[in-house]
C-alpha cells in the first residue's frame, strides 16, 4: 500500500506582500462599487421619478437624498467591515504559523530563539535543555511516518502536562526540542528534567500495535554570567551528544 509522506509540500500561507496588494485590489474594486452605485442609484431614483410623476416633489427629493446614501453606504460599510475582519483574521493566522510547529503546536525554533534573545537581554540565570528522541528512524520504521508523528505529537504534549507554564517549550528540529527556565536554580532545573525524562520513559504512546515505549537524551546547560544563547545551546548540545554517546535514555550536564 503506498505510504502518504508527511513532508509532502503543501500550500503555504500567501505571503504578507501578496496579501497586501490582494486587499488593495480589492479596496479599490469597493471603492469603485460605492461610488458606481451611489450614482446609479441617485441617477435610477431621478430617472424613474420623471418618467413615473413628471417631476419631484419636495418631500419625495428629501427623502430620496436620505435613503439612497443610507442603503448604498450601509452595504458599502458592511462590505469593507467584512473584508477588514477576514485580513485581520489572516494576519492572526500568519502571525501564529510564524512562531508555531505546525505538527505539535508548540513553539518553533524561531520563536524560541526570539525568546531566548529577550531574556538573556537581561543578567538573570537561564536554565536550557536540549531533549533529542532516541533511535527515532527505527521508530519510524517500525511505526511508519504517521506514527512517527504521532509519537513527536506525544512527547510534545507531554512535555506541555509536565513542564511549568513560565517555560520554554520548543520544537527546534526533526525530533529536537528545547527547554528552558529563567530565574531557576540550576539543581532544580536538572531535577526537574530527570522527571520529565523518566515520566516519558514510563508513559507508552498507544499505537493500533500496542503501546510504545519513547526515550529521549536531555543535554542541560546553566547560562554563566552573561553568556550568549549561542554558546548556551552548543554548550546544552555538546552535553546532549554526551547523553547519546552514555547509552541513551540519560541526561548530562554542560561542564
Ligand atoms: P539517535 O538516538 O542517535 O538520536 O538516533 P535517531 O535515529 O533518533 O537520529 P537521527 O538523527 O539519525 O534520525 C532522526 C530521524 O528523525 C530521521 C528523520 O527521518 C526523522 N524525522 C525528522 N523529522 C521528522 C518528522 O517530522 N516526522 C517523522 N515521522 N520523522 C522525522
Ligand atoms: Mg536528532
Ligand atoms: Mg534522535
Amino acid at each position: 500500500m503506498p505510504h502518504a509522506t508527511p513532508f509532502a509540500p503543501t500550500d503555504g500561507p500567501a505571503s504578507p506582500a501578496a496579501a497586501g496588494g490582494a486587499m488593495r485590489a480589492r479596496l479599490r474594486r469597493t471603492g469603485l462599487w460605492v461610488v458606481g452605485g451611489s450614482v446609479f442609484a441617485s441617477a435610477a431614483f431621478a430617472h424613474l421619478s420623471f418618467t413615473l410623476f413628471g417631476e419631484l416633489d419636495y418631500a419625495g427629493t428629501m427623502i430620496a437624498a436620505v435613503l439612497i446614501p443610507l442603503v448604498v453606504s450601509s452595504l458599502a460599510f458592511g462590505w469593507i467591515a467584512s473584508l477588514t475582519l477576514r485580513l485581520e483574521a489572516s494576519r492572526a493566522d500568519l502571525e501564529r504559523l510564524a512562531h508555531q510547529d505546525a505538527l505539535t503546536g508548540i513553539a518553533n525554533r524561531r520563536a524560541a530563539l526570539r525568546r531566548l534573545e529577550s531574556w538573556a537581554a537581561e543578567p538573570v540565570p537561564i536554565a536550557l535543555a536540549l531533549a533529542d528522541l532516541d533511535h527515532f528512524k527505527h521508530v519510524n520504521d517500525r511505526l511508519g511516518h504517521d506514527g512517527g508523528d504521532a509519537s513527536l505529537v506525544h512527547f510534545a504534549a507531554m512535555l506541555r502536562k509536565l513542564v511549568p507554564a513560565d517555560w520554554l517549550i520548543a520544537r527546534i528540529g526533526g525530533e529536537e526540542f528545547l527547554l528552558a527556565a529563567r530565574g531557576l536554580d540550576p539543581a532544580d532545573f536538572g531535577a526537574r528534567i530527570e522527571a520529565v525524562r523518566t515520566a516519558i520513559a514510563i508513559t507508552p504512546l498507544i499505537t493500533p500495535a500496542g503501546p510504545w515505549h519513547l526515550t529521549a537524551s536531555f543535554g542541560i546547560a546553566a547560562r554563566s554570567g552573561t553568556e550568549g544563547v549561542d554558546r548556551l545551546i552548543t554548550r546544552a548540545d555538546t552535553a546532549l551528544y554526551a547523553a547519546k554517546q552514555g547509552g541513551r535514555n540519560r541526561t548530562e550536564r554542560a561542564a
